[in-house]
């Protein structure tokens, strides 16, 4: 195998070449053990040049609008002078083997633009471990003089929080219902919310559009706001007819006015550090846990014995994690 140059990764990334900034993204997604130390020597040397962009993280349910929102916003961005890169975390393609957003064209028009990179999710793993490439990826995008880092995820499970727990300011698009607006909504997402915006308010849907506002208005009145220096506003938007968009980044760059002054960007982001940590600890010790020789050795009897109902989770756990600090003691 031919040793990684990892200069050559660092210099071309930070020379904001694409082309290393892309083969930077893959070694950074790569599975092979021999990767694993390059990777990590290539993140480390890129931290430092990151952190400075503006981080958004979009979530929505599929046909919501997404692709199309966060292309009339990154056009509107790049002709603001600004650099924009497009990340998703799409931990289904894991689950079902296909991805719910990555088989359909996106974002045409975005995607040739000199200001932008779009990269898809990174696929297979958990959560956690897509999670951890998009985080490693966004430092590379950074470093490449990205300036704004737009993180995309489909509303499935777990996937908002996560990538809540990555960015500065997060976005939820919601279609406008008839009259039953909050229905089919996670409570849980509203809170993670620091803007709704309620999207296709166009044509024939204008009306129903004001009224999901309304409605969503009302509805983040109820919880207890997550910052004392912002209280999360309902915004309409077409992503199709370009309006609402500039509304839009104008509350991205108050939120992060007022966040600014009060120090709590800054907080959020240290919290975030650790939380990216505790990530890592958390994937290295499954990690070392499924490659331990007895484990792969005893955990497939344990699970057999867990689905016969003859041994119970808990007392496999149990056996399982005592093999890992006293191995051949079965
Ligand atoms: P995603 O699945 O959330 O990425 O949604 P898409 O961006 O693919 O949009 C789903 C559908 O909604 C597509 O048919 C779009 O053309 C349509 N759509 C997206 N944005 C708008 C909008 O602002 N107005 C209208 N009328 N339709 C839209």
């Amino acid at each position: 195998m031919i040793p990684i140059d990892t200069d050559q990764y660092v210099e071309g990334v930070r020379a904001g070449n694409r082309r290393l900034l892309s083969k930077t993204i893959t070694l950074i997604e790569s599975a092979l053990d021999d990767h694993q130390g390059p990777a990590r020597e290539v993140v480390s040397r890129l931290l430092p040049h990151s952190g400075r962009a503006v981080r958004l993280g979009i979530t929505g349910v599929p046909g919501v609008g997404k692709s199309t929102f966060i292309e009339s916003l990154g056009m509107f961005l790049i002709g603001r002078g600004h650099k924009v890169a497009v990340l998703a975390v799409d931990p289904s393609s894991t689950r079902s083997g296909g991805s719910i957003m990555a088989d359909k064209t996106r974002m045409e028009q975005l995607a040739v633009q000199a200001g932008a990179y779009i990269r898809p999710s990174p696929s297979g793993g958990t959560l956690g471990g897509v999670a951890r490439k998009t985080r490693e990826t966004m430092i590379a995008c950074e470093a490449a003089g990205f300036d704004v880092m737009i993180v995309e995820t489909v509303g499935v499970g777990q996937s908002e929080t996560t990538v809540a727990s990555m960015v500065d300011f997060f976005l939820v698009l919601m279609l406008a219902g008839a009259g039953d607006e909050l229905q089919g909504i996670k409570k849980g997402v509203l809170e993670l919310a620091d803007a709704i915006a309620i999207t296709k308010a166009d044509g024939d849907n204008i009306d129903k559009a004001q009224k999901a506002r309304q409605s969503y208005e009302y509805a983040l009145h109820l919880l207890a706001p997550a910052s004392p220096n912002w209280q999360p506003p309902v915004l309409t938007c077409s992503a199709q007819a370009m309006e609402g968009i500039d509304r839009i980044w104008e509350t991205v760059r108050q939120h992060r006015k007022a966040l600014e002054a009060s120090g709590e960007l800054a907080a959020n982001r240290r919290q975030q550090a650790l939380a990216w940590l505790q990530d890592l600890v958390d994937g290295g010790l499954r990690e070392r846990f499924l490659r331990h020789p007895e484990i792969r050795q005893h955990l497939p009897r344990y699970q057999r014995e867990v689905v016969d109902g003859r041994t119970s989770p808990t007392a496999a756990a149990e056996a399982l994690l005592f093999l890992l600090d006293n191995p051949k003691s079965l």
